[in-house]
C-alpha cells in the first residue's frame, strides 16, 4: 500500500522515483480525479451568489500565490521576501492543489532548461494531452528532484509543506465546508450551505484554476505571437494573460525568465505585476527585477 502512503507523505516516493516512465500513475491520480468528479456535486448542492464570489476569489487568490509566488518568486527568484512572507504565500500556492513549492519549482526549472525538447516535462510538441495533464499524472512527474531546487529546500517549513502537500487543500475544504455550515445558521438569507461552499469553493474554483495553469504549458507553447526568436515554441497570447494573470506573455518570458515583470510594455496586462508592485508598495516584498534595455532593444521586428 505505498501509493496509499505516498497520497498523505510524498517522502515515501525516491528522488528518483520512475525516471523515464511516462504512464500515468493511476493509484496516485485517484485524489486528482475525484477533484474532478466532486464539481458534479453542483447538481446536488445549488447555486447562490455567496457561492460564485467565494469561488471567485479563492480563484484568484490562489492564481495569484501560484504566478507571482510559485512562478515569479520560488522558481525563478525574480524579488524578495521574508521569509514569513515567502511562507504565507507558500501555504496559499499549497492551497491551489498543484503540489508543493519545492515540487512545483524543480519541475518548473527542468521545463525552462530543456524547453520543447524531448526532455521537457510537458512539451505540446509530444502531444496535447500530455503537455496539459497527463504529463502532471506520469510516475516520473511525482517526486521532487532536491537537487533542482537546492536554494529552496534549506527552509524547512518548504520541506514539510512539499512533503505533506495534501494538508493544505484538505484544511482549505473543510474550513469552506464549516463556513457554509455557519452561514446557513447565522445567515440563512445568503441561500449558501456547507455542502454548496465545499464544491463551489473547493472543487470547481481549483478545477478552474488548474486547467487555467496550465494553459501555459499546453496552449501557450502553440497559440499567439512570437516577439522573440527562442528555441522554444513559447507564445504571447493575450487571452491566456488575461485568464493567468499575466503568464500569457510567454515567449517574453522564456526569452528572459529573471524579471518579475512578464509583461514587457504598459499594453501587455499583467495582473501578476500590478500585485507585485503592490505588495512592494506595502513592504511585503522588495528587490522586484526589472526588464534590462538589451532584452527590449532585442525585439525582433
Ligand atoms: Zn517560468
Ligand atoms: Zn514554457
Amino acid at each position: 500500500m505505498r501509493w496509499l502512503r505516498q497520497w498523505f507523505d510524498t517522502s515515501a516516493i525516491p528522488t528518483q522515483d520512475g525516471q523515464g516512465d511516462r504512464r500515468i500513475d493511476w493509484p496516485r491520480v485517484i485524489p486528482f480525479i475525484g477533484l474532478h468528479l466532486g464539481c458534479l456535486g453542483v447538481l446536488w448542492v445549488g447555486i447562490s451568489p455567496t457561492a460564485v464570489v467565494v469561488a471567485a476569489v479563492l480563484y484568484v487568490v490562489r492564481m495569484f500565490a501560484i504566478t507571482a509566488f510559485y512562478h515569479r518568486y520560488f522558481s525563478h527568484r525574480t524579488f524578495r521576501a521574508s521569509r514569513p512572507v515567502q511562507f504565507v504565500f507558500a501555504l496559499l500556492g499549497a492551497s491551489a492543489v498543484q503540489r508543493g513549492p519545492l515540487w512545483w519549482a524543480a519541475h518548473h526549472r527542468h521545463h525552462h532548461r530543456y524547453a520543447d525538447t524531448e526532455q521537457d516535462p510537458h512539451s505540446p510538441r509530444y502531444g496535447f494531452w500530455r503537455s496539459h495533464m497527463g504529463w502532471f499524472l506520469t510516475k516520473e512527474a511525482f517526486a521532487t528532484d532536491f537537487n533542482r531546487v537546492p536554494d529552496l529546500a534549506r527552509f524547512p517549513e518548504l520541506r514539510w509543506l512539499d512533503r505533506f502537500d495534501v494538508v493544505v487543500p484538505l484544511a482549505l475544504a473543510a474550513s469552506l465546508y464549516g463556513l457554509g455550515a455557519l452561514l446557513a445558521r447565522f445567515a440563512p438569507a445568503l441561500n449558501t450551505s456547507g455542502p454548496q461552499l465545499l464544491v463551489w469553493g473547493f472543487f470547481v474554483s481549483t478545477v478552474v484554476l488548474f486547467h487555467a495553469t496550465v494553459t501555459i504549458n499546453s496552449l501557450a507553447h502553440r497559440f499567439g505571437s512570437r516577439r522573440f526568436a527562442t528555441t522554444d515554441d513559447s507564445r504571447n497570447n493575450l487571452w491566456l494573460a488575461l485568464l493567468t494573470f499575466g503568464e500569457g506573455w510567454h515567449n517574453n518570458h522564456h526569452f528572459y525568465a529573471s524579471s518579475a515583470r512578464q509583461g514587457f510594455y504598459w499594453w501587455e496586462i499583467d495582473l501578476t505585476w500590478y500585485g507585485l508592485k503592490l505588495l512592494a508598495l506595502l513592504g511585503l516584498i522588495r528587490d522586484l527585477k526589472p526588464v534590462p534595455a538589451w532584452v527590449l532593444e532585442r525585439v525582433e521586428r
